[in-house]
């Protein structure tokens, strides 16, 4: 089997460390990626550290993929040599159960695999994106619209399709009033995405250390959630709240900003698991989980942000910087998602 460079973890405790995977043949419906650019998303240090259960090691993370398609299998019509394209988080499902046959891949009732530290259908544990190729089945291979340079598309593969779905399906749109919490990854982009819907968007922030830049990003209010005074003054202010926080909450106090019959929406994955509360029934609100987005919506939510000029905000890094990065996102010192060269991987 071809092997390639990649940046991975060997255990949750170490650094990750150069390293070479497998990646299988080209089979007929498959297709070659020479990656160009991956996201660094919270997800992969939950993942690489073992917080969301035992990984497998070597692990190279990753599911924030674009580049350039490099061979197709025979059978391949929808791709081509040179195509522009990404890679979110999954890379198979059995394509005929009726969540597939919806378009809500992750939902399989036979096997979502996942793009990395998951089985696949041949029984070889995936590998992600901190890799210089990846072969993947045509399904799910998304086209990278044209407007949309690969850098700044790369964090759309998850960071965006996990807003955009939520928003999408909670009805964010004109006249309606969003909040997003947690201005990193996938806050930066929910914020633009909110926006584009034609939604008014507020960010709440640990802190106001970001206000400038949130207001930039299309936000028209920006408070602290370390400021108390912002729960009151914003008491049934939201139609729908989008928690897209790393860390547990205490969703009691965000459930008192919605509207009646506001949604709260939390994509955040954080290690615990947070309580429900009475105040989901009692104004008949919502609270929501959402898990990343099918392709058909993937590809959706990519013409959608070629239409708009919505890429992320990056800061683009060689290989070497991956585990300062991964620091510096812990620090929720992140403006807004690294990225990493894979050039400098080769
Ligand atoms: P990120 O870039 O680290 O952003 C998370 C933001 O949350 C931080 O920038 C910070 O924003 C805020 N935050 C961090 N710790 C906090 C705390 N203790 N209290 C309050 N706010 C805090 O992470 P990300 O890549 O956007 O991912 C966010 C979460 O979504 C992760 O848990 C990730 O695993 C999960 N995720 C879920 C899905 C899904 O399908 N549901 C998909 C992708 C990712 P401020 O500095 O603005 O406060
Ligand atoms: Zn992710």
């Amino acid at each position: 089997m071809p092997t390639v460079n990649a940046y991975a973890a060997v255990s949750p405790t170490a650094p990750l460390q150069p390293l070479t995977i497998e990646r299988r043949e080209v089979g007929p419906r498959d297709v070659r990626i020479d990656i160009k650019y991956t996201g660094i998303c919270h997800s992969d240090i939950h993942e690489v550290r073992g917080e969301w259960g035992e990984a497998h090691y070597p692990l190279a993370p990753g599911h924030e993929i674009t580049g350039v398609v490099a061979e197709v299998g025979a059978e391949v019509t929808r791709f081509a040599v040179g195509d522009r394209v990404g890679v979110g988080c999954l890379v198979d499902s059995c394509g005929e159960c009726d969540a597939c046959v919806r378009g809500q891949e992750q939902f399989c009732s036979v096997k979502a695999v996942w793009t990395y530290g998951d089985t696949d259908f041949d029984g070889a544990i995936t590998q992600g994106g901190y890799s210089t190729q990846i072969v993947v089945t045509e399904r799910f291979v998304l086209h990278v619209p044209d407007a949309l340079p690969l850098d700044t598309a790369a964090p759309l593969m998850c960071a965006g399709v996990t807003t955009y779905a939520p928003l999408r399906r909670w009805g964010a749109g004109p006249g309606k009033k969003v909040a997003v919490v947690g201005l990193g990854g996938l806050g930066h982009v929910a914020v633009k995405i909110a926006r584009a819907l034609g939604a008014e968007v507020t960010v709440l922030s640990q802190s106001l250390s970001k206000k400038e830049a949130g207001l930039a990003l299309g936000a028209s209010d920006y408070r602290a959630t370390s400021d108390p005074a912002t729960f009151e003054e914003l008491a049934g202010a939201f139609d729908l709240i989008l928690s897209t926080v790393s860390a547990p909450l205490p969703m009691d106090d965000y459930l008192r900003m919605l509207a009646v019959g506001g949604a709260m929406i939390n994509v955040g994955s954080p290690p615990d698991e947070s309580s429900l509360h009475i105040r989901l029934l009692n104004r008949q609100r919502v609270l929501a989980g959402s898990l990343i987005g099918g392709i058909a919506e993937t590809q959706e939510m990519l013409d959608f942000c070629g239409e708009h000029g919505i890429g992320a905000e990056i800061e683009a890094i060689p290989a070497e910087q991956i585990n300062e990065a991964y620091e510096r996102v812990l620090a929720s010192d992140v403006r807004y998602r690294f990225v990493i060269d894979i050039s400098t991987l080769a």
